[in-house]
């Protein structure tokens, strides 16, 4: 029977970066995966896969509305899913071939099949054809991540009825989806299929669209959003989704109370993802899940049971690839007798409409709620030369700063490669710094960086240069 120093349940982001930071760290290390492929929900159905389709979407987009205002004429555009689909599906092989490579220069032991407890150093592990590996390990790391969530009457078929998962790998581009959810994957995944010719129509259950990200953010993208065709329902209650056979018909309450039905050939299911512990046996490690599913931990990643720890999308927190492979790192690093620290108010979320949308710290609602007094700072895209330039124009960026002392509290911003941008803030925000110190950095011109700095005047002075 083999043994080893850590066996990391799950090859996700937060699992097989684990991996590679404990056999950096003079592990012997064996990283159990039950699909053939590593790399988890992030790199097979997730992150990767949804920005590769969003990018195709976007050229088309471009091509379709854009080009001729650009001078470049372009006759017949026409959008190949088949082409698009097995694009991603390349760009998801070579990432993950790229994992795999990792493993092995790392001299990572890969197990593939399902890891279940035996007892809490003892863990088997099943293959497909349902052949048996037992192993020992003094640690271990479960990262077993997360599944699509849906509530009663939303139950996906995966035919008509879809998740993220499904909507990734459509054989058609469909006449009219609706999406029930109108966070990160609604929005992503919506886009895709809205820039491709699909009439989108989002039912939300709050009262806007990316509920938990500052509200400017959500008016913002709901504006640019419709322009693009989208519909918005918000306040609406789903009580069941029908499969037509040709058809999906989805009926809800709307803010009335008033029942209202929608249709359309697919709807897609985004409310969310839970926790997945199926298969792991945790009862004979001497664990169970709290009342979300989560794997409860401490501030050290440990579960109740001391040599295990999890980390990623099965405990509490944000679902963020970045966030599981920070989590990933820290736990590595603590077996190893190290002092590593996360700062989970510096955790940046991003969405990746376009413009895309990206945030950190903490939001204007936030800091009301906890009677924080602070400063706004604003400046919208379109004052930039860079977007007129290209055409980009949509889109804020605020700063939250606080009243008394200037500190950086919170950025927010709609705007083109956001995802990008916001790592100015993430960085400044982790030396403390103040809304002037952004002011005073010089920021190259022409590019969108600049509306950080402006936006960063705004909030210290009370003046922007360019509006
Ligand atoms: P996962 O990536 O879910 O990996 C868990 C792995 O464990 C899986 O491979 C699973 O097969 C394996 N496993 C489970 N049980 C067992 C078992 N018993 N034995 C062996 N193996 C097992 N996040 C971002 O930060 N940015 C994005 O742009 C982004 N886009 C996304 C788009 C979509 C459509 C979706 C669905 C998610 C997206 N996410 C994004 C979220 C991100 O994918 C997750 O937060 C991240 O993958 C979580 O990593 P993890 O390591 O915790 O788990
Ligand atoms: P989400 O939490 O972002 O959004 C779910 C939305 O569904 C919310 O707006 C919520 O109010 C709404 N909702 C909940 N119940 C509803 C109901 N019964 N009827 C109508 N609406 C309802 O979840 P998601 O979009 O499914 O994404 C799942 C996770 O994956 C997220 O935690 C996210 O962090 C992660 N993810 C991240 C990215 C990214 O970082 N760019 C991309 C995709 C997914």
């Amino acid at each position: 029977m083999s043994t080893y120093d850590i066996t990391i349940i799950g090859s996700g982001p937060g699992g097989y970066v684990a991996a590679i930071r404990c056999a950096q760290l003079g592990m012997k290390t064996a990283l159990i995966e039950k699909y053939n492929t590593l790399g988890g929900t992030c790199l097979n159905v997730g992150c990767i896969p949804s920005k590769a389709l969003l990018d195709s979407s976007e050229h088309y987009h471009n091509a379709v509305h854009n080009f001729e205002e650009h001078g470049i004429d372009v006759k017949s555009v026409k959008a190949n899913i088949t082409q698009m689909i097995n694009r991603k599906n390349e760009v998801i092989a070579q990432t993950c071939a790229g994992i795999k490579f990792l493993m092995d220069k790392n001299k990572v032991e890969v197990l593939t099949g399902v890891g279940s407890f035996i007892d809490k150093n003892t863990i088997s592990v099943k293959d497909a054809a349902g052949a048996l590996t037992t192993i020992t390990t003094k640690n271990v790391i479960i990262a077993t991540g997360s599944k699509p969530n849906f509530f009663p009457g939303m139950e996906p078929d995966k035919k008509r009825i879809i998740t993220s998962t499904e909507a990734l790998s459509m054989t058609e581009i469909p006449k009219k989806m609706l999406v029930i959810g109108g966070g990160v994957i609604g929005l992503e995944l919506g886009s895709v299929y809205g820039r491709l010719g699909t009439q989108i129509e989002v039912i939300e259950f709050a009262s806007s669209i990316i509920p938990t990200m500052d509200a400017s953010l959500g008016k913002e993208l709901t504006r640019v959003l419709k322009k693009e065709g989208f519909k918005f329902n918000l306040e609406h209650r789903v009580q069941k989704v029908e499969n037509k056979g040709k058809s999906v018909v989805l009926t809800a309450l709307n803010k009335k109370g008033e029942e209202v039905t929608f249709e359309a050939d697919y709807c897609l299911v985004a409310v969310g993802r839970k926790p997945y512990t199926e298969g792991l046996n945790l009862e004979a490690a001497g664990l169970s899940v709290n009342n979300r599913g989560q794997i409860d931990v401490n501030d050290h990643m440990q579960t109740t049971v001391s040599n295990i720890y999890a980390i990623g999308d099965v405990v509490r927190g944000a679902m963020l690839a970045h966030k599981a492979e920070e989590e990933g790192v820290f736990v590595a690093e603590q077996i190893a007798g190290q002092k590593p620290h996360i700062n989970y108010n510096l955790i940046p979320g991003v969405v990746y409409t376009w413009p895309e949308v990206a945030a950190v710290g903490k939001t204007e609602e936030e800091l009301k709620a906890a009677g924080v007094e602070y400063k706004v700072g604003s400046f919208p895209i379109k004052a930039l030369g860079r977007a007129r330039a290209s055409m980009d124009t949509a889109g804020l960026v605020k700063v939250l700063a606080d009243k008394t002392t200037d500190e950086i509290l919170g950025v927010h911003m709609v705007a083109p490669r956001a995802a990008d941008l916001i790592m100015e803030a993430v960085t400044a925000m982790e030396y403390r710094a103040s809304a002037e110190d952004i002011a005073r950095i010089c920021h190259p011109h022409p590019t969108y960086s600049e509306a950080i700095k402006e936006a960063a005047l705004d909030a210290t002075e009370g003046r922007a240069l360019h509006v």
